[in-house]
């Protein structure tokens, strides 16, 4: 039988029938490679198969029993701790402190009397234990490797069979039954897929680490997403000092919860209040700055959004967004101008959220609107206060998910009012002065005058 060739973009994973100097999923020039399909499916349709055990769907599944690691930060992500024979994709830019994250777990697991194995493809082990010194965790058993051939590997977790397993990193590993170099799609796939079946076949935990690629020359992450259980991503900027382990999948828990952690000189300790640490440094209350009550996850996070709007000399004034969706932000300078009468054209827009955190809920709409219109009338917020709402394109306001959990939050960290849209469920306001707007003509009116 002929096989046909397979084209596979090396960032996003898309799939294409032949070479295209553009990947139309993710934009990436130069990131389609040409990738051996994984495989050809039954050789003969003559041959027979096993018939598979049957259930009927009254048979009751017992709530996997999970692991607990110790760091609540990690644990919550993981949808309440470690799931046994679960596999795990842990992407992240390189540098970003995956692997010190991930020798912490392996550490805190080890300590908490599971069977830790680390197997680093990327460093000598002398070099996993001196970070290991410099984190303090040297009392914790957990073993370490240094290898890249994924048989070998196969062949010492089955001798050791350990309850959790970390692979540092995917990129890094190759199986010698595939003709293609480390890293190519073809390698990643079929390595992640020999240690996701080896997890379910013999009930070990595996985690997995991707770096997140932006050339097509190594495959990113995202093109074993679909194998595993869970898919978490370790975020953060260089410059700051906290990072966000993100779920973005995960068949044993909520996606979309993260956990918060800072880089110490001891490695990540945990942020249980995130809110505190986002708002630590806010200055004097100054125009262009909002307070916006959101919600990642299962958690309420208190973010500061800051505007600076200024004249200027460009034909095609400057729009810069850090940190929330840029197309958003034109949605809402568009209704601005449209239904509010504000314009903003000759003037330059920098929008971003304080610290480096990023915001993507629909709620923080009014936040944005309440900074830019601040920043453009030179009119302050009252500092005690939070807003969050959705701003619809005819200008009205709409009520969001979880107002009471926003509000608690904000009185817990000292806020006294709130601005939310119409209608909102505000019965537990936790004493705080609500004011309640249906539409953003009246919310520029009552906050900024009449325009
Ligand atoms: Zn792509």
């Amino acid at each position: 039988m002929k096989q046909t060739a397979s084209f596979t973009c090396t960032v996003c994973g898309a799939a294409y029938r032949k070479w295209a100097g553009k990947c139309d999923a993710c934009g990436g020039w130069n990131t389609i490679a040409e990738e051996a399909p994984l495989s050809t499916g039954p050789k003969s349709l003559g041959a027979k198969g096993r018939p598979i055990p049957l259930s009927d769907l009254a048979t009751e599944e017992a709530a996997p029993p999970r692991a607990s690691s110790g760091i609540d930060e990690l644990d919550r992500v993981l949808g309440g701790g470690l799931v046994p024979a679960s596999a795990i994709l842990v992407g992240g830019d390189p540098g970003i402190g995956k692997s010190t994250l991930l020798l912490q777990a392996a550490a805190s697991f080890a300590r908490k009397g599971l069977k830790c194995l680390y197997i680093s493809g990327e460093e000598a082990s002398a070099q996993v234990r001196m970070r290991a010194q410099r984190l303090g965790l040297t009392d914790a058993a957990v073993q370490l490797g240094a290898e890249t051939n994924l048989r070998d590997i196969l062949t010492t977790l089955d001798a050791e069979r350990p309850a959790l397993a970390v692979i540092d990193s995917i990129q890094t590993m190759w199986l010698d039954s595939i003709e293609a170099a480390p890293g190519s799609v073809s390698q990643v796939r079929a390595s992640a897929h020999e240690l996701v079946t080896f997890a379910k076949r013999r009930g070990v935990a595996i985690i997995l680490v991707g770096h997140v690629t932006k050339d097509g020359q190594i495959a990113g992450p995202r093109v074993v997403e679909h194998m595993v259980d869970t898919v978490l991503y370790f975020e953060g900027e260089r410059g700051h000092q906290f990072r966000i382990l993100r779920a973005v999948k995960n068949r044993f828990g909520p996606a979309d919860e993260i956990g918060v952690f800072e880089m110490t000189g001891g490695g990540l300790a945990e942020v249980p209040n995130p809110s505190a640490l986002f708002l630590a440094n806010r200055d004097q209350p100054a125009p262009g700055s909002a307070v916006f009550s959101g919600i990642e996850g299962t958690r309420p996070v208190l973010t500061e959004i800051q505007a600076l709007v200024a004249p200027s000399t460009l034909a095609s004034p400057r729009r810069t967004v850090v940190g929330l969706d840029s197309g958003r932000v034109s949605t809402i300078l568009a209704v601005l101008e449209a239904r509010c009468g504000i314009p903003f054209a000759g003037l330059d827009v920098f929008l971003n959220v304080a610290g480096g955190f990023r915001v993507s809920e629909p709620a923080a709409d009014l936040a944005v609107a309440g900074a830019l219109l601040s920043a453009r009338e030179d009119v302050a917020i009252p500092p005690d206060m939070v807003l969050f709402g959705e701003i619809s394109l005819s200008g009205a306001l709409r009520p969001v998910g979880q107002t009471e959990n926003r509000l608690k939050e904000a009185s817990k960290l000292g806020f006294s009012q709130a601005t939310v849209p119409s209608h909102s469920k505000i019965e537990g306001a936790a004493g705080l002065m609500v004011r309640q707007m249906p539409d953003l003509t009246t919310f520029v009116g009552e906050m900024f005058g009449a325009g």
